[in-house]
């Protein structure tokens, strides 16, 4: 998608410092962070949100990349929380799908 800005990091247009990779996803900081460990995860494919994702099988190489970056960053040994923002009432606002990794604090429950 020529004018996602996640497809542009995916394809190195705009600069983002690469955490990880893997074959379908790459994980990198998230510019205005909300948490100590703040990190985006996304699949090199554009699907909008996960209203698109279909069978799943895009969101696979995520999921482990995000387990993978967690690990890296010593939130295996403290606890992590993977969002996905899905829509308006989610507040969704970038429209490729990415998966926030927060940590490095205790965190509240429910969000609001
Ligand atoms: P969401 O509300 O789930 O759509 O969150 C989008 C996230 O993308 C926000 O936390 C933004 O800070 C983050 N973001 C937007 N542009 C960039 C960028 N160029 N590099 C890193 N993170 C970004
Ligand atoms: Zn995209």
């Amino acid at each position: 998608m020529d004018d996602c800005i996640f497809c542009k990091i995916v394809a190195g247009k705009i600069p983002a410092k690469k955490l990880g990779e893997n074959e379908g996803a790459i994980a990198f900081p998230d510019i205005k962070p909300e948490m100590p460990v703040h990190i985006l995860v996304i699949p090199k494919r554009h699907l909008a949100s996960l209203d698109e994702v279909g069978d799943g099988t895009v969101m696979a190489p995520v999921f482990a990349l995000a387990a993978q970056v967690a690990r890296e960053q010593g939130l295996d040994k403290t606890g992590w929380r993977a969002v996905i923002n899905t829509g308006r009432d989610a507040n969704q606002v970038v429209l490729h799908v990415h998966l926030h990794v927060f940590g490095g604090r205790r965190m509240s429950w429910p969000p609001g």
